[in-house]
């Protein structure tokens, strides 16, 4: 996308405003798909907790792409986008037991990642089939809010686990047709993976009725510039080689799942906001935006580098500033960035704001959630509005006015 394109976005929509190019996502998910064409059955499920935009999802569902879930209300929203319950699998963490029998009753693949609800569930519904998600306490994550698969993590079931895993099964005979791991969000590393996916390889061995491997995600995509990123196309290469390796070991074809979410949909969004103050201090020239963690909280909950421009000036001189939002406590987007000369009413476009930025947004200070626009075909399709007074009230029940006296 252009930034005429997206300047002329922000004039029509308003700011701040989420945008979104649709063929950014369809080009990451082809590369991923190529990638691993050597895989007879390849399917790649879309982690929509990275931007659950129904829209979005009908996207990914017209390329073929299958839905990963974390909560009941996800397969809800994919349901309502139109995929099929057995394109949807549900990989939570921490959940009742009431709410995988509410799922798997919708026909939903059910991941269990615990050995309690494990027994549980196999002791009510030995014939259902499920997917077992084990740690295979593998370090691959660039920041520990966001790496699962160490040794104190609460994700997954502990590959030390395994004999009392496999005892769980063979007592309530129950029905595994799937491994899973997903071993942390930035994948830094292809030799770190391939040795996690030894692990889930042999864990796999234990069970005879398998008919998937899910590999988790993780890909790391670019912020800055010359940020590294995940080599998709040697992970594709050393991958395909060494699973189609083990489908003739294990006498079987398997379908090779990953649940990407950053990867598809990250680079693919810009969020567009303005600037509302230019305040010179002693040390700092600080540029305020109408905008805060409400609606951008990367920043400030990952330290998260997301890069800055101002297309409304981008031939001007560069100066340094710090890009701070208009919440009532620090919110700082940006310290010390070199950016091109800011006047007050001009747009700063943020890159890589596809993924965890719209779907992490707050009301904080009770301001609206900005509106998101899909850029298809060369034009902007609105889809989410702006909130308005009514969504903030919406819900909420007054006292009588007896009450209040
Ligand atoms: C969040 C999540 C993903 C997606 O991770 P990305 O880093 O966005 O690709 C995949 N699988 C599970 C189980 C997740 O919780």
């Amino acid at each position: 996308m252009q930034s005429k394109d997206l300047l002329q976005l922000a004039e029509q929509f308003g700011s701040p405003i989420y945008v979104y190019d649709a063929e950014k996502i369809q080009s990451q998910y082809n590369r991923l798909t190529k990638a691993f064409s050597k895989v007879d059955k390849l399917r790649i499920n879309y982690a929509m907790k990275a931007l659950s935009n129904v829209a979005i999802l009908q996207l990914l569902k017209d390329m073929g792409a299958g839905l990963d879930t974390v909560s009941i209300q996800e397969v809800l929203l994919g349901l309502h986008a139109g995929y099929a319950p057995e394109k949807i699998f549900y990989t939570p963490n921490g959940v009742s037991l009431e709410e995988i029998e509410e799922v798997n009753a919708m026909g939903v693949q059910i991941n269990i990642d615990n050995l309690s609800i494990l027994e549980q569930f196999g002791t009510k519904h030995p014939n259902v089939p499920v997917c077992i998600r084990i740690n295979p306490h593998v370090m691959a994550g660039g920041n520990t809010n966001i790496s699962v698969g160490h040794i104190d993590s609460k994700f997954g079931i502990s590959i030390h686990q395994l004999p009392h895993l496999v005892r769980i099964v063979e007592n309530t005979k129950m029905n595994i047709v799937g491994i899973h791991m997903h071993t942390g969000s930035d994948i830094l590393d292809i030799e770190v993976f391939l040795y996690a996916a030894e692990i889930l390889f042999d864990a796999a061995k234990n069970f005879k009725n398998l008919e998937f491997l899910d590999f988790g995600s993780g890909f790391k995509v670019p912020y800055k510039k010359d940020d590294i990123e995940t080599d998709i196309e040697e992970l594709g290469r050393k991958l395909s080689k060494r699973f189609n390796a083990f489908c003739t070991e294990y006498g079987k074809e398997l379908t090779l799942i990953f649940e990407p979410g950053k990867f598809l949909v990250s680079e693919a969004g810009f969020f567009l906001a303005k600037v509302n103050v230019v305040k010179q201090t002693t040390s700092t020239v600080f540029a305020g935006i109408d905008s805060g963690f409400n609606h951008l909280i990367r920043p400030m909950l990952y330290g998260s580098q997301h890069h800055i421009e101002n297309i409304s000036n981008p031939k001007g001189k560069e100066r340094f500033y710090s890009v701070v939002g208009y919440i009532c406590e620090t919110d700082t987007f940006a310290n010390n960035r070199r950016i091109s000369e800011i006047k007050e009413g001009d747009i700063l476009c943020f890159r890589n704001a596809g993924a965890y930025c719209f779907s992490m947004a707050s009301n904080y200070n009770s301001r609206y959630k900005p509106a998101e626009v899909l850029w298809l075909n060369g034009e902007g399709h609105l889809i989410r509005a702006r909130e308005s007074f009514e969504d903030l009230l919406k819900n909420q029940i007054p006292l009588p006015i007896a009450a209040t006296v």
